[in-house]
């Protein structure tokens, strides 16, 4: 993960460079700030790297005291991840006689994107299929691995290490995403692959690499360094807000519909410009019409001790007893504990309707049992 992160057309970046071959060399000067949440995925990689190397027999030093972000659910999400590569591997071996599992493996992908590279988190080599495992601890979007170009170019990668020793015939991507309870698993033909390295890959690269081809727009917008300040992306939204919607007075349920398509990412460029405008504005940036002022805050205590003490010795109970959430509960004691103990009172309420793309994976809310609550309670 961390060696994909340098290259200028690393594995991670693919989607968006392959997409839009302009933006690798439109952001490569563009400062990239690292999130909490990154410093956690490293910190969650790390960490199953030194158990999944423990499992196979490796003497290794424990990260866990070293890690900042360490936490029972990090520790029990790594554990889970360790069993499926050895389940993985133990079907290997049904197959295969001597298959071999490589922990964060260097990747050279030099021969289809120049100057490029990345680290497999896990691969098993084996006769018949080449497993290719990427571990995503992150929750905020479901990754799928269906025809996912970093997951290919990692499959690239391992192959050029092993398709010589090995019969392989397919490769084999997961994406193991354990917070969000997905693993995704996408198999293709070994040939299929080296087509789409060959025809797709390859000239995309070249484009990429001397900056030049036609900027495009789209879902990979949003992990663009220049998502803010791009002309293509703005000129892409705003051609909705300046749509000329002249008569009749009311929208068509056709144009309400083409708004809806478009309003998501209206609205998300519209926040990335401001968040953009006011970390400027804070570097000492100085907008014509703008100003950065003070926005409204809570009030808090500036001792916590202090007030608790304070308050019993007046007689007073400063605490409120609280029954952890689920998902501060599961921290504490663990997943498996978790599950054995309390999995009996989890209940999922019915969540609030809301109006996404035909193409959403969730089924369709059902309204029957929605009018349903309602009638009742309007008779009771
Ligand atoms: S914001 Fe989108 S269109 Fe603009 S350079 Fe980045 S990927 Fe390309």
């Amino acid at each position: 993960m961390s060696a994909s992160s340098h290259a200028l057309l690393g594995p991670s970046s693919a989607k968006r460079w392959l997409s839009c071959t302009p933006s690798a060399r439109l952001t490569e000067s563009i400062e990239d700030t690292e999130s909490t949440f990154a410093a956690e995925g490293t910190d969650a990689h790390a960490l199953c790297e030194y158990k999944l190397r423990k499992a196979v027999g490796l003497s290794v030093p424990d990260v866990s005291p070293k890690l900042e972000y360490y936490s029972k659910e990090m520790e029990d999400c790594a554990d889970d991840y360790v069993s499926f590569i050895l389940e993985l591997y133990e079907e290997a071996k049904t197959k295969c006689k001597d298959p071999l599992v490589l922990v964060e493996q260097y990747l050279d992908l030099g021969k289809y994107v120049p100057e490029s590279f990345g680290t497999g988190d896990a691969l098993i080599a084996s006769d018949g299929t080449l497993y290719i495992i990427d571990y995503k601890y992150g929750k905020g979007v479901s990754v799928d691995a269906k025809e996912n170009p970093q997951m290919k170019l990692y499959a690239l990668g391992a192959l050029e290490i092993f398709d010589s020793l090995y019969d392989i015939k397919e490769v084999s991507m997961t994406i193991y995403q354990p917070r969000l309870g997905n693993v995704s698993t996408f198999a293709m033909k070994k040939d299929d692959l080296y087509k789409w390295a060959n025809e797709i890959v390859k000239p995309k690269a070249v484009d990429a690499f001397k900056g030049i081809g036609e900027f495009h727009c789209g879902a990979w917008c949003q992990f663009c360094k220049a998502r803010a300040t791009c002309r293509e992306r703005a000129n892409s939204n705003l051609k909705l807000a300046s749509k000329d919607f002249a008569d009749p007075p009311l929208l068509t349920d056709e144009e309400v519909e083409e708004v809806l398509g478009k309003v998501d990412e209206l609205t998300s460029w519209a926040e990335e410009v401001k968040a953009y405008a006011l970390d400027e504005a804070l570097k000492g940036k100085k907008w014509n019409g703008y100003k950065v002022v003070e926005g409204r805050s809570i009030r808090k205590y500036s001792n916590e001790s202090e007030v608790a003490k304070t308050v019993e010795d007046a007689g007073f109970d400063p605490f409120d007893k609280k029954l952890l959430s689920i998902t501060e509960m599961q921290k504490r004691i663990g997943k498996s504990k978790f599950i054995e103990l309390l999995d009996r009172f989890v209940v999922k309420p019915q969540g609030k309707p809301t109006l996404v793309q035909e193409s959403d994976k969730r089924p369709e809310f059902s309204t029957a049992a929605a009018d349903f609550k309602t009638d009742n309670m309007e008779e009771n």
